[in-house]
């Protein structure tokens, strides 16, 4: 291991950050500078269980070996040619990604948000072209306290003020309902509806689970209407929920789906539009594209991480381990916690406002060694890798309950 290049401490590496970053992030003071499966360590070698997990984008935790190897091997072969060339990746990436999601076709992208772009760019050419939708008349449905990013589309329609306050002029074409609302997503769509784009568990709004029947409904709908059902699982999706897919809860196959986060092992930003030929095949030459979407040493991890999900291992410790953390959650009912919402390794928690912001009991649970972060106001959102053993899960729990005690 080589030696860190800066030999500044936290405190200093804090504050040195003020002046030259821009302060879009509030983070918790701590500076990692190392770290391994479900485990973080600081400057100063104090070592933290990761709860967050990157927001989904590390749900193999930290440096997987399969991972790790897989990056390493490609690194010494090829790592960029843009598009303008085949490379020896992509092939096997799509198909087994297309595969592992029950899909037709893949679009490679980068972040989460370009896959959300390029998933409206793609319905509303789906929409012109095969449905015949006059020309940009198309309008696409979506919910109430999304989160699908942060480009300027999609702030756009975002319900969070301090999210798209000061961005506009915004693009149009948008009708904001209500989530887990099905008659409200019914009214909603016409002749002019492209898509219905929408999170199957809302999670910066607090892991919002919507009720029995709404997924399925939605599918239904949208089948009946004409329109695409496209679900973004960038932060829902491999493995998280206990499925592969959280649609596959109600045994919903969406028409797209946008994945990114976990796609890209927690080593690079990976991200992709997955969907039906019918769909995905409206894109010729020329009409998108990126110069890193489908970078062989992104393909090369992506098969990585899809090679982890097709044995099911991640999603069986997503399921088993969620009923620890579902039952753990409701033994704090009542000792600091007013409500949650769960499903597989995934939690939103309602902390009885009395005892603090969310901010300040991460803040709390830092100093206990737990690593989480708060959503908005009380909620806290709890994300371990779903490499997390069971005593380690046991842990956070235990230190949760400690701060809402205190
Ligand atoms: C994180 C997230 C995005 C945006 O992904 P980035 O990689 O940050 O651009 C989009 N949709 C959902 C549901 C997300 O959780």
């Amino acid at each position: 291991m080589t030696a860190p290049a800066d030999t500044r401490t936290s405190d200093e590496l804090i504050r040195a950050e003020e002046p030259v970053l821009a302060h879009n992030y509030h983070p918790l003071p701590v500076v990692v500078s190392r770290a391994e499966g479900a485990w973080v360590e600081d400057v100063e070698g104090r070592r933290y269980l990761d709860m967050l997990a990157g927001y989904s984008a590390l749900n193999f935790g930290h440096r997987h070996p399969a991972l790790i190897e897989a990056a390493r091997d490609q690194l010494d072969r090829l790592t960029l040619t843009s598009r303008a060339f085949h490379n020896d990746r992509l092939a096997e990436f799509a198909e087994r990604l297309a595969a592992l999601t029950g899909q037709d076709m893949v679009l490679p992208m980068n972040t989460g948000a370009e896959a959300v772009e390029s998933g409206i760019k793609v319905a509303r050419k789906w929409a012109y072209e095969v449905k015949g939708v006059p020309a940009d008349r198309a309008t696409i449905v979506v919910a109430a306290g999304n989160f699908h990013g942060r480009t300027t589309t999609v702030v756009g329609f975002s319900t969070d003020e301090t999210a798209r306050s000061g961005f506009g002029p915004f693009t149009p074409g948008f009708r904001i309902v209500p989530y887990d609302d099905l008659a409200a997503v019914e009214a909603a769509v016409d002749e002019t509806t492209a898509a219905v784009l929408i999170e199957p568990i809302q999670g910066e709004a607090g892991v919002i689970v919507p009720g029995e029947g709404y997924l399925a409904g939605v599918r239904e709908l949208t089948r009946r209407a004409g329109c695409l059902f496209v679900a973004d699982e960038i932060q829902s999706g491999l493995g998280r929920t206990g499925r592969t897919l959280a649609v596959e809860d109600e045994g919903v196959v969406p028409d797209v789906v946008l994945l990114g986060k976990a796609l890209g092992g927690g080593i690079v930003p990976v991200s992709a539009v997955v969907g039906s030929r019918e769909v995905l095949g409206v894109l010729r030459p020329g009409e998108h594209g990126s110069t890193f979407g489908g970078n062989p040493l992104a393909a090369a991890v992506g098969t990585a991480v899809v090679e982890l999900l097709e044995t099911g291992e991640f999603q069986r410790r997503a399921a088993d381990l969620g009923v620890v953390l579902r039952d753990g959650l409701t033994e704090l009912v009542g000792k600091g916690v007013v409500g949650f919402r769960s499903r597989g390794l995934w939690a939103g928690v309602d902390v009885d406002p009395a005892l603090g912001t969310g901010r300040a009991i991460s803040e709390r649970l830092m100093r206990e060694g737990i690593l989480v972060k708060d959503t908005h106001g009380s909620t806290i959102r709890l994300a371990p890798p779903l490499t997390v053993t069971e005593d380690e899960l046991r842990a956070a729990l235990g230190s949760l309950e400690k701060v809402l005690a205190s």
